[in-house]
């Protein structure tokens, strides 16, 4: 991890925020107003859990899936043959464990890796059964179990941003 200025705190925030081109279609999710917003105060760790596990752009569309045993997958949506949780589950578990320096996260609403608490589920049989935390989100969330994370739809106000920041700030010196 490039720490940068560790006098900062270091977020960590969706590559497709940042205006990369790494979804699954191509394209990305450019938030300039919040990351102009937050630039100042901190410094972003930039991650994409789907391409830093070694998927593809283009990539076929994945979607997250709950079994009979209460173990989550990561399914291609439209091709069940499709499953991506290996290199994910890899990635999660060394992004995390060289995570200690992370003071907070921002990442994109109901990804299958990114969303927090807003990602679509499904069962094996492909009906959406509830909403949650998105694969990496999960596992960082486990890990850090005290890290701010959040999503750009819950920053949509100057002091939902700097409320943001102060927790990240009070992460970072804790
Ligand atoms: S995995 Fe996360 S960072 Fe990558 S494209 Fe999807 S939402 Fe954006």
């Amino acid at each position: 991890m490039n720490a940068g200025n560790t006098r900062l705190p270091i977020i960590a925030v969706s590559r497709c925020l940042l205006g990369e081109p790494v979804r699954y279609d191509g394209r990305d999710k450019e938030a300039p107003e919040l990351i102009a917003a937050i630039r100042p105060h901190c410094t972003i760790l930039p991650v994409c859990p789907e391409v830093e596990a070694g998927l593809t752009v283009p990539r076929p569309p994945i979607q997250l899936i709950v079994d009979s045993h209460g173990n989550y997958h990561l399914m291609g949506r439209d091709d069940p043959d499709l499953d991506v949780t290996q290199p994910l589950h890899q990635f999660a578990s060394h992004f995390c464990h060289a995570a200690q320096k992370l003071s907070a996260a921002i990442l994109q609403n109901r990804s299958p890796n990114c969303g927090v608490a807003d990602t679509p589920i499904y069962n094996s049989a492909g009906i959406q059964q509830s909403t949650g935390d998105g694969f990496f989100s999960a596992f960082l969330k486990n890990s850090y179990p005290e890290l701010p994370i959040t999503t750009p739809q819950q920053l949509d106000s100057s002091e939902e941003i700097n409320l943001f920041i102060q927790r990240a700030t009070a992460y970072n010196g804790s």
